[in-house]
């Protein structure tokens, strides 16, 4: 995030806060615990002397990162951007669900609908939850279905109109994932809508959409719309419907042998 800099006035580097999203990858650089004396005095002995030493890069000679207890909102933050944490509305590490991954037993995306992930602030740029509000908010107009699992419609206040909680709106995270489907009809329409916000907010949005396949395992209808709409898509993860519902409790239908991919 460039959140870490070089204070001249006092000659240390410090963190600004705004910037930082709590992603802990600083913390989680290797500490050698070393006096912080001791490498201030080799430092400046170094520099009179004008040695040239290339440290390790990921190495902080004094253990000087320590990971905050951080309040609501900031804790989200992390929440959003570390990935060793945990989200407790999804129970999964990640940001998103596991959007069609599983859609050979969970049947998320149906015969003539297709799923979007539409993810904002990879690679290294960062996302305030308002650029995000932005897309749902012009989003939700067009009446799309947002994925209850993911952890972005966990923080609607109102999903009808893509409203997220209000005091979150200002907090900087590493990336995110909206999820939602419609009918291939609305494809169009989404696309357009997803194209013309993303060069309004101050981010980077990735698009990634989703379909069935025919029996065959190719996609007649989703493949040569993009094509019509003068997408360049390409298949980039197929789910070839070798999941296995071990769990019928619940009344979990039979196991789909129709095949879904997406192309991203
Ligand atoms: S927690 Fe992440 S964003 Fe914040 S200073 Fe460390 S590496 Fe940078």
């Amino acid at each position: 995030m460039g959140a870490i800099y070089v204070d001249s006035s006092v000659n240390r580097a410090k963190i600004n806060l705004d910037e930082c999203v709590e992603c802990g990858a600083c913390s989680r650089m290797s500490n050698e615990t070393l006096n912080p004396h001791l490498v201030r005095s080799v430092r400046s002995l170094a520099k009179i002397f004008r040695f040239r030493f290339e440290p390790e890069p990921d190495v902080c000679p004094t253990s000087a990162f320590v990971i905050d207890d951080l309040p609501y909102p900031r804790i989200v933050r992390r929440i959003f951007s570390d990935p060793l944490i945990e989200h407790t509305s999804t129970g999964i590490k990640g940001r998103g669900t596991e959007e069609v991954k599983t859609n050979d037993v969970a049947h998320r995306v149906s015969v003539g609908e297709v799923g979007y992930v539409i993810e904002f602030g990879r690679p290294g740029v960062g996302v305030r939850f308002h650029h995000i509000q932005t897309m749902t908010m012009a989003l939700a107009k067009l009446g799309v279905h947002f994925e209850g699992k993911n952890p972005i419609t966990h923080l609607m206040v109102d999903r009808s109109r893509g409203t997220l909680k209000e005091d979150l709106l200002h907090e900087k995270i590493l990336s995110a994932i909206v999820e939602l489907k419609t009918t291939t009809e609305e494809v169009p329409a989404i696309l357009e809508t997803v194209e013309k916000v993303s060069k309004t907010i101050d981010t980077v949005v990735a698009l990634g959409v989703s379909t069935r396949c025919d029996q065959t395992g190719n996609d007649p209808v989703l493949a040569p719309l993009l094509d019509d709409l003068g997408y360049d898509s390409e298949r980039a993860k197929t789910n070839l419907g070798l999941g296995r519902v071990t769990n019928t409790r619940n009344g979990e239908g039979n196991i789909s042998d129709e095949h879904s991919a997406s192309v991203r």
